[in-house]
């Protein structure tokens, strides 16, 4: 290092403290965490409440007031099957969280076997689960829950690295699952290539007995744009390969009506879909079919369905946008960091240099910009390399985005110009 390069270095660090010492004096208060929907958005679907005028009969006659109904209605199933692309047929309603549901899927699995008693998972000692990372932190915690290991895998702009899958899996027979967010994936917002999508379904000739892929197909239909990517069928490829009982399928309206309020789906085999239902039905007499049959009514087909996303669409669009062009202004063209652009979902996933993730994190906390944990997108919490940061956008106001995105960037700079200092010393 050059004596004027680290003069330079000085100087900058003395010019970004000061900015920074600006944005302390402000005292803000803006929150970029969980991904959930703004209250605009919730609005949306205020139609929901009183929907029904009293009409609580579906459309086979039951009468959604009543016990029963394991599976769902058959219009609640369909509108799963719109959400996910599936057939009616091989969906099932649960109630309203997709992450109980996998949570359901997965002890059902670990404790009792999707197919019998032979395949449950604690009968075979370790058991481990293939996790891409960056990835959705909740996801984690159920392995964590279960007591399953979870091994990382590098997530690509097309997927998960599928080389590093396929060799983990070839190598270690205790690898019983898998997580994917295949479209708009959480937290990186990559849609999964026709390719990947394909070497996903393979992976049931090739991998352990009862291994399964979590298909977590959260943001399915939340494109921020007209021309969205198009993700594959994994259902299409799985049955191409014979492989259909090693994909389930999630979904939720949770980021459609209301979270936490609507409905949730598993689509899966019928052999995967009755090991379920046995379970299950130790668990419940039936879900919640007066919501069901109030979100149909509210989405009674595919095409209304994607007007509603629409909708949501124009409300988040200017919240990415002002995210995206702060990152661009701020570090295209240079090694600060490295991010995706998504067309869709919730979030943007942001890498710094090497260890200076939580760094950034806890300077923009002192400055009154709440950010994910930084390490929260890896299993038990632990960024290797310390660089990766979530931002969810939805919820702040425009212009809170805006200011929080200054802010943002410069506690990235001041991070990582602090780190160079240092490594002079
Ligand atoms: N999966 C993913 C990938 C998510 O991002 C979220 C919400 N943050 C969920 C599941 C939770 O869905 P639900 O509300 O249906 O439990």
């Amino acid at each position: 290092m050059q004596p004027d390069q680290a003069t330079q270095l000085r100087q900058l660090e003395s010019q970004l403290a000061a900015e920074y010492q600006t944005i302390l004096s402000k005292k803000l208060n803006l929150d970029l965490t969980r991904g959930k929907p703004s209250s605009d958005q919730l609005d949306l679907s205020d139609a929901l409440d009183g929907i029904l005028k009293g009409n609580y009969i579906a459309a086979d006659g039951t009468d959604t007031r009543n016990y029963g109904g394991l599976d769902g209605l058959p219009e609640a199933k369909q509108l799963g099957a719109n959400i996910m692309g599936v057939d009616a047929a091989n969906v099932l309603v649960g109630g309203s969280s997709s992450l109980t549901l996998m949570f359901q899927v997965a002890s059902t699995a670990y404790l009792f076997g999707l197919k019998d008693a032979a395949s449950a998972w604690k009968n075979e000692g370790e058991v481990k689960f293939l996790c891409p990372v960056p990835g959705y932190d909740r996801h984690f915690t159920i392995c964590e829950q279960l007591g399953i290991k979870m091994v990382t895998v590098p997530m690509t702009s097309t997927g998960p690295d599928m080389d590093a899958v396929e060799a983990a899996i070839k190598a270690d027979s205790s690898i019983k699952g898998m997580w994917c967010v295949p479209k708009y994936s959480n937290p990186t917002g990559v849609v999964y290539s026709d390719e990947t999508v394909e070497r996903i379904a393979k992976l049931g000739k090739i991998a352990s007995a009862n291994f399964r892929v979590f298909w977590d197909n959260a943001y399915s239909v939340h494109d921020l744009v007209d021309n969205a990517p198009q993700l594959a069928s994994i259902l299409e490829a799985t049955r191409r390969n014979g492989t259909e009982d090693s994909v389930l399928q999630f979904a939720s309206t949770s980021k459609i009506t209301q979270a936490g309020a609507g409905v949730a789906f598993v689509a899966a085999s019928a052999a995967n879909l009755a090991g379920f239902k046995k379970a299950l039905g130790a668990q419940t007499i039936g879900p919640d079919k007066v919501n069901q049959i109030r979100h149909t009514r509210f989405l009674p087909d595919r095409s209304a369905l994607m007007a509603h996303m629409k909708k949501h669409a124009e409300l988040l669009n200017p919240r990415f946008e002002a995210v995206l062009e702060a990152l661009a202004g701020a570090f295209e063209g240079t090694d600060l960091g490295a991010w995706e652009k998504p067309v869709g979902g919730y979030f943007v996933s942001f890498d710094t240099r090497k260890g200076c993730a939580k760094e950034t994190v806890r300077l923009a906390a002192e400055a009154g910009v709440k950010l994910t944990p930084a390490g929260a997108t890896y299993p038990y919490g632990k960024d290797p390399e310390d660089r990766n940061i979530r931002i969810a956008p939805s919820v702040p106001t425009v212009p809170e985005v805006v200011e929080a995105m200054k802010v943002f960037v410069t506690c990235v700079k001041l991070a990582s110009v602090r780190q160079e200092i240092a490594a002079l010393a």
